[in-house]
């Protein structure tokens, strides 16, 4: 169930940054919830504090490892954020005069991203194609596709996804808890 304060500080997030209340219904994507405990994950390629569940980030760090044993050093460019961090990211674009509806189709709206979780990653190389489609051209992307399930870890919007979602070569998701669950 979801907590009712969530879905308050969501709607008025939402409302202060012009998203139109259907939105929580029709957006297509589910609602992410914030977990209750985060551990420090190390820093990004800014050199920013990230956040991921633990259980994400030991399998991170595997990931990690066994990528550099193949000659591909994996960077993080994102971990968890939190609502208003992701209110944030829409703010500095409307401010910057850009459409909410073009910024939607690239950003979720407060609640509905999966970095809200605390099990999504957006990942980079020093290939150097950053939050870029053509990160799928990278040594780096090839071996996500090969590996990254066996660590736990999906892409979460691949082309003409389901939820209408623009293509994320860079975005990946543990999902290894889930797995758990349904082998119960
Ligand atoms: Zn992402």
């Amino acid at each position: 169930m979801l907590n009712e304060d969530y879905l308050q500080r969501i709607k008025s997030l939402h409302a202060a940054l012009g998203i139109d209340d259907s939105h929580l219904g029709s957006c297509g994507m589910p609602l992410c919830h914030v977990p209750v405990a985060l551990v420090e994950a190390g820093e990004d390629i800014y050199g920013r504090p990230q956040l991921l569940t633990r259980e994400t980030f030991e399998s991170w760090k595997k990931m990690c490892q066994q990528a550099a044993l193949d000659g591909v050093l994996l960077q993080l460019v994102s971990g968890f954020r939190d609502l208003d961090y992701q209110a944030e990211i829409i703010r500095r674009k409307l401010d910057r005069g850009q459409a909410l509806n073009e910024i939607l189709k690239i950003n979720a709206a407060p609640g509905f991203s999966e970095h809200h979780t605390g099990r999504a990653i957006d990942l980079t190389s020093p290939e150097g194609l950053a939050l870029q489609e053509k990160f799928e051209e990278s040594c780096a992307f090839k071996w996500l596709v090969n590996n990254a399930v066996s660590f736990g870890f999906n892409m979460s919007y691949p082309r003409n996804n389901q939820a209408g979602i623009a293509y994320e070569p860079w975005h990946w998701c543990y999902d290894g808890h889930r797995r758990d669950l349904s082998s119960e």
